[in-house]
């Protein structure tokens, strides 16, 4: 394996490791007008007791709306404020949550 490919495994494993797998982000979200709100309910693909994607390797295919996790799209507001990916970013538009209990992705 060449060394740069290398570089991109240990890259992509450390910016998976940042996701503790609250499930959080797999609820079904609202866009209205141009805000994003968090709804309560899963994703079909989503293991509740578990909190982890059943489809994870072929999601795109399975769900073509969910969102792959970028530097890019992580910025665009749909991951909860305390989210691993976008709790330091400053001026982070956090969606609102329906439920102010499940607001924590730290359950
Ligand atoms: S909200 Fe963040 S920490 Fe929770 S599952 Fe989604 S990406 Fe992982």
């Amino acid at each position: 394996m060449h060394p740069k490919m290398k570089n991109i495994d240990k890259i992509r494993v450390e910016w998976d490791r940042r996701c503790h797998r609250c499930g959080r982000c797999c609820y079904e979200k609202i866009d209205f007008e141009g805000r994003i709100y968090y709804t309560d309910i899963p994703c079909e693909h989503l293991d509740l007791k578990t909190n982890l994607c059943r489809v994870y390797p072929e999601r795109d295919k399975v769900r073509p709306g969910c969102i792959r996790l970028t530097p890019d799209s992580v910025a665009k507001g749909f991951l909860p404020a305390d989210c691993p990916y976008v709790a330091d970013l400053d001026d982070y538009p956090a969606p609102s949550m329906t439920d102010e209990e499940s607001d924590s992705c730290n359950s």
